[in-house]
């Protein structure tokens, strides 16, 4: 796809718009052109002293007039041309955004939040731009440039020539200095990157930054890439500062050159005082245009560069997608299988392939209850991350009820799962948003349901506002317990027949604990249950327990089977035991 492809579907769509919008400018433009004419007559008029007081009045009016529909026209050019550039704007961003959602979790582990953000903001400004003003300032420096020098032409050729002179100047250093802006531009869009991204991860770990006292580390950090965005922008200051005071000159030159030539030939009567002071006029309104061509080609290289970047990001395929031939599976019973599963995050590449997940093969009978153990880093998490292909496998396969899962579509994959992170993620907005996600069809008897089951009760009824509390940065900060059981009770609402929690229970007490577990259990028969944990009582009820070691299972079996020997699990249960004091029992 070509970049410019990207903008040509809105353009498209806003065409009657857009002329609208076109002829108004031009209508401006050539009302603009009127009024160096008005003046001439004026001072003819004067000069020769052919006037009288209704004459002026006259020309007075005239005046009031066309600077009233240069006004009007104004305005429609404004609300027509910059309405559209904000309508790419808009259909620019959603695109991405929805683009981004289809992302696989390889490509958010690639790239920073910064450059996104950055995406998202900059450069779909810049292309609003070169699409808005952009397209403005393209038409003032051809329409109003070409008809400036034609109305001067029409005073005198001669010295409508001599004053083009500086012009090729004029075009060439907007040339050079838009190149090296652009360039700046870029080394400032790096920075400003960096600079975001530096920000956030600080604030996101505020917490570990103070419980470390690295404050005045961190302002530091951040300082160092404020001031590099700073040197940065200062190399674009100086650029630009350059330009601009650049133009004025060259076009001054021009002035200079109507004064002393366009004075002699009045002098000399070829043209008319009037004639001289209109000449005057039109170079004025011709400062505009040639700023323009300068600007416009600055604004359209930002806003290319901007659209590449944006398209770049549009281009990139999700790793996970659906085949062609996938088909929806509506009714599953819940039956996992892996066969031979071998996972390495970074594929199979020649150069160093570290399987996380190495053969693994694995049977879940639709409505059991398996744990996952290990220690950290064995590949628990990525292991269940694989059955709703967050991530695809790079040798094996997955069965659903004995089909594929890269045969079946994403989308009816994942609403027979429910995946609770370890780290679950809570929306700005209140308790009852969070769990019922905003879905109106859920009943008040099963949201209740569903709290209770999560553990939450208690904590809900010692918030202020109950379920209407508002959580996150706006309201109450909750502990990452209560996260994950609002997470759980979310997942406990959704009717999917096969459950995937990441380590449920980390962060609860023993009793929580316990009755979630309860919860759990309860739900034997009914739904395919997949607990990764590190506390052994979460998974001590499980029909089946596996061990995962450096990606691979090395112990296999239930609770008591397990018991016997003296290995991992066994060990970490009875270590546990004593530590927290539960009752085996
Ligand atoms: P566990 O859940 O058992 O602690 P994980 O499945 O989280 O283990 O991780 C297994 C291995 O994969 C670890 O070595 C970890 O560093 C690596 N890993 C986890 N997530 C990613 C990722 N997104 N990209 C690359 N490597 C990863």
């Amino acid at each position: 796809m070509k970049s410019l492809d990207l903008i040509k579907p809105y353009f498209r769509e806003n065409r009657t718009v857009i002329t609208f919008g076109m002829i108004s400018l031009i209508i401006v433009d050539v009302l603009q052109l009127f009024i160096p004419r008005i003046i001439k007559w004026v001072v003819d008029d004067l000069t020769s002293g052919q006037t009288d007081n209704a004459g002026l009045l006259r020309y007075a009016a005239t005046t009031v007039v066309v600077a009233l529909l240069i006004g009007l026209f104004r305005f429609i050019w404004r609300y027509c041309l910059l309405g559209t550039s904000r309508r790419v704007e808009e259909g620019i961003r959603n695109h991405l955004f929805t683009h981004l959602q289809t992302l696989s979790a390889s490509y958010f582990d690639r790239v920073r939040t910064g450059d996104l953000m950055a995406h998202a903001t900059n450069d779909i400004q810049q292309v609003r731009m070169a699409t808005g003003m952009g397209l403005v300032a393209l038409n003032d420096a051809v329409v109003l440039g070409l008809a400036a020098i034609g109305f001067m032409a029409y005073i005198n050729v001669t010295l409508t020539l001599l004053v083009l002179i500086p012009m090729p100047c004029i075009a060439l250093a907007a040339r050079y200095f838009s190149r090296k802006m652009h360039y700046r531009y870029q080394k400032v869009q790096a920075s400003f990157a960096e600079l975001t991204e530096v920000v956030r991860e600080r604030i996101a770990g505020v917490r570990v930054i103070k419980s470390y006292g690295l404050e005045k580390n961190e302002v530091d950090r951040v300082d160092e890439f404020s001031r590099k965005y700073v040197k940065e922008n200062l190399g674009l200051v100086k650029i630009t500062g350059s330009f601009f005071p650049m133009m004025f000159l060259l076009t001054n030159l021009s002035l200079a050159i109507v004064i002393y030539f366009g004075g002699r030939q009045t002098i000399r009567g070829t043209i008319t005082t009037g004639d001289f002071v209109a000449f005057i006029s039109y170079l004025g309104l011709m400062t505009w245009p040639m700023m323009a061509l300068g600007w416009v080609t600055n604004l359209i290289q930002r806003g290319r560069a901007s659209l590449d970047r944006l398209s770049n990001v549009l281009q990139t395929q999700p790793h996970v997608v659906d085949k062609p031939s996938a088909k929806l599976l509506p009714k599953v019973v819940g039956e996992m299988l892996l066969d031979n599963v071998s996972f390495a995050y970074n594929g199979k590449q020649k150069s160093g392939y570290r399987p996380v997940l190495s053969s693994v093969n694995l049977r879940v009978p639709a409505g059991t209850f398996l744990g996952i153990v290990g220690p950290p880093g064995s590949g628990k998490t990525t292991l269940l991350n694989l059955l709703p292909r967050i991530y695809n496998t790079t040798d094996g396969r997955i069965l659903l009820d004995g089909n594929d899962v890269n045969d079946i579509r994403l989308h009816s994959l994942r609403s027979h799962m429910t995946f609770v992170p370890q780290e679950p993620f809570l929306f700005a907005g209140n308790i009852r948003q969070n769990i019922t996600l905003e879905n109106p069809a859920i009943a008040e008897n099963s949201l209740m349901d569903a709290i209770d089951g999560a553990a939450l009760d208690e904590t809900i009824r010692t918030m202020p506002n109950g379920l209407e509390t508002i959580v996150g940065e706006k309201g109450i900060v909750l502990s990452g317990g209560q996260k994950q059981r609002i997470a759980l009770a979310r997942a406990l609402l959704t009717p999917a027949e096969i459950l995937l929690l990441d380590d449920p229970i980390s962060q609860v007490d023993l009793e929580t604990g316990t009755r979630i577990i309860n919860t759990l259990r309860s739900m034997a028969g009914t739904r395919t249950i997949i607990i990764v944990s590190h506390r052994m009582s979460a998974v001590r009820h499980a029909d089946r327990i596996i061990t995962l070691k450096d990606g691979r299972i090395v112990e296999s079996g239930d609770h008591n089977e397990l018991m016997t020997g003296n290995r991992y699990y066994a060990g970490t249960y009875r270590l546990q035991e004593i530590v927290e004091g539960w009752d085996a029992n």
